[in-house]
């Protein structure tokens, strides 16, 4: 059910943006280098991506997003008007596995104009517990599966996944599935910042220099934001971390922790009773403070175990979109926020 509100609320933003991207083409008379009042059309998959293609693309670009506010990005499906969007945009930057809906678009309609920025990001199997992309329901039937924190819940033969998921094209998640998580790794996260520039400079050529100082300007930002992380989080008492959906894997690594995941990739998935008594058992063993949740999913589930265990409950954001109680916020704030919460969590010097 929440599902469908979700839908709703995507048209009615996009309507919102459409209506927008409308007056201000009517109020601007300039169309010398096509688009929208000459600006570049450029689509972004989501939070994460639009952030580098505004904070790049600045008044070059006019960007609009295909996950709208308090949409979990995860379980996106496009409106004929979104496909229409793609299929017109100069370039439409995405990230292919992680929003199959997109990938499928972007496919039929935007070959050409598509940016997958995947191989940017370096993306790896990073082990974590592996959801399959369902639309919003939990693994169900093949919920029997263990969801350990080596063996990835959806771990099942092509054949079982081809009977049991709604959608097949995605059929195929294995052990090394990768991990479309690359945001929360600042150097990733900068690797990407570098493509799509040099992929808008190679798009529109006449912006190139205003690109380029853009991008060194938000890539200082992102190197400071490294320094910020690595020295916050070096001296830790606890290394461990534990968080609703598996999306911290590559920050984990990246800076020496743990991340211990409730629930799989997918935030909306729900936990089995085993591993929540798994994750209580290592709450307890490891004394940790703090169970994460994330802000565009119900906290039931983290509230409920850490009631259980006698611990603390915080946000810890995906930064997978924003929504209307932190709109305010971008990539860079909301990384900040997130390392206080694990320095004050984990008890680091
Ligand atoms: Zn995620």
């Amino acid at each position: 059910m929440k599902m469908i509100v979700m839908r709703f609320g995507t048209r009615a933003a996009v309507a919102g943006l459409a209506a927008l991207a409308t007056i201000t083409l009517a109020g601007c008379g300039d169309s010398s280098a096509g688009g929208s009042g000459g600006k570049l059309d450029v689509v972004a998959s989501f939070y994460p991506l639009e952030f580098i293609a505004k904070s790049v693309g600045g008044d070059a670009v006019n960007v609009t997003t295909l996950t709208a506010p308090g949409v979990e990005p995860h379980d996106l499906e496009l409106t004929p008007k979104q496909v229409g969007t793609i299929a017109e945009a100069k370039l439409v930057v995405f990230e292919k596995g992680l929003q199959p809906a997109v990938d499928e678009a972007v496919e039929q309609n935007a070959k050409d104009a598509g940016f997958d920025v995947a191989p940017a990001a370096k993306l790896e199997a990073t082990g974590a517990n592996f959801e399959e992309h369902e639309e919003g329901e939990a693994a169900g039937p093949s919920g029997s599966t263990p969801t350990g924190t080596t063996k990835p819940a959806a771990y099942v033969e092509p054949a079982a996944a081809t009977q049991s998921a709604a959608h097949t094209e995605d059929a195929a998640h294995t052990d090394d599935a990768l991990d479309p998580h690359f945001w929360l790794d600042p150097v990733r996260y900068a690797g990407v910042v570098q493509a799509v520039t040099d992929k808008l400079v190679e798009v529109d050529p006449a912006n190139a220099e205003a690109y380029k100082q853009r991008a060194t300007t938000l890539l200082g930002e992102i190197t400071k934001l490294d320094t910020a992380y690595k020295t916050g989080l070096a001296d830790c008492k606890l290394k461990t971390f534990v968080t609703s959906h598996e999306a911290f894997a590559y920050l984990a690594k990246r800076y020496g922790l743990t991340m211990v995941g409730i629930a799989g990739f997918t935030p909306d998935a729900e936990p089995t009773p085993s591993r929540i008594k798994e994750v209580q058992d290592i709450v307890r063993e490891q004394k940790v403070t703090t169970i994460f949740y994330e802000e565009l999913v119900s906290p039931k589930v983290a509230e409920s175990i850490a009631r259980d265990v006698h611990v603390k409950t915080a946000v810890l954001s995906p930064i997978e979109g924003l929504s209307d109680a932190n709109s305010q916020e971008t990539y860079l704030s909301l990384m900040r926020e997130n390392l206080q919460e694990l320095r004050k969590a984990n008890s680091c010097a």
